[in-house]
């Protein structure tokens, strides 16, 4: 059985006496192609583990678990979790955990594994950034889907970088693999979607973490603002010093925040 037309899906809610909830994010997929880009984009090999968070009612679940050699699945909502134990009862290699992706109360995979997930929208940013610092057990890939606008903004470069830009770049490679127009989803959500892949550095960079993210946040303070008022702000220092600073980075004190490159705030780091 696939889950993915519009009727199947209505039908498996309304036996269960299930409406979509907002707040937790549930806009289902139920276009085949979308599915399959998706699939596809996540080149899945067949020793692979894939971790996948909000399986909803696992239609990407079971496609999935064809190609892969286990797939784990954290859902948050415990009605979701019923649906599951029967639409993947003839899987022997999906996991299902009732749990919140966003917490520790459960177990990453030890082996070098995929992120794969159509993700609740509203905890994109804490996901990508909970994986991109899981120091120890961090995925080899994250294929996701995304709010559209989202995704341009993860993957801008300067002059139009941004916190989150900045802060998933230092760890990673970010990728928009195609778009997803918003009827591919029930209930169809406001705006359209992409399918972003995230491919963290193999060799991540030999820096000051927690400072990098100080000295970004105290430059995006005010974005408007010439850098070397929020820098100087930010770390109460002179505007004699800040110049200095940013001078010896090659990096002009009248610039905006968002004309930065990842390297130039690891160099202000670096310096700092
Ligand atoms: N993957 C399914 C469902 C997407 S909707 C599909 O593509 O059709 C998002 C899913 O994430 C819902 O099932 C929702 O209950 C679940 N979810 C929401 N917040 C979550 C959280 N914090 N942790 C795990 N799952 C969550």
């Amino acid at each position: 059985m696939t889950l993915t037309s519009l009727r199947l899906v209505k039908e498996i809610l309304a036996k269960h006496g299930i409406r979509p909830s907002k707040g937790l994010g549930q806009n289902f997929l139920i276009d085949r192609g979308a599915i399959r880009k998706l699939v596809a984009a996540s080149s899945i090999q067949s020793n692979d583990t894939i971790l996948e968070i909000g399986p909803g009612i696992g239609t990407l679940t079971q496609e999935l678990a064809q190609l892969a050699k286990k797939v784990i699945s954290v859902e948050k909502d415990a009605k979701m979790i019923e649906i599951l134990r029967e639409t993947l009862s003839e899987f022997k290699n999906i996991e299902i955990i009732h749990g919140d992706a966003l917490k520790s109360n459960y177990k990453l995979p030890a082996t070098n594994y995929k992120l794969v997930s159509n993700l609740p929208y509203y905890i994109t940013a804490p996901t990508i950034r909970k994986f991109l610092e899981a120091s120890k057990a961090k995925p080899y890939s994250m294929t996701l889907i995304v709010q559209k606008e989202v995704a341009q903004r993860i993957c801008a470069k300067p002059p139009k970088m941004s916190i989150l830009a900045a802060s998933v770049q230092v760890y990673a490679t970010p990728k928009i693999i195609s778009y997803i127009k918003k009827t591919a989803f029930w209930p169809k959500p406001k705006v359209d979607a992409a399918i972003l892949q995230i491919t963290p550095f193999p060799q991540p960079y030999s820096i000051d973490f927690p400072k990098f993210f100080t000295v970004v946040k105290a430059g995006f303070k005010q974005p408007r603002k010439q850098l070397v008022n929020n820098l100087s702000a930010g770390f109460g220092l002179s505007r004699e010093k800040t110049e200095q600073w940013l001078c010896s980075n090659d990096i002009e004190p009248a610039r905006r925040a968002e004309t930065l490159s990842v390297q130039d705030w690891i160099n202000l780091t670096n310096t700092l």
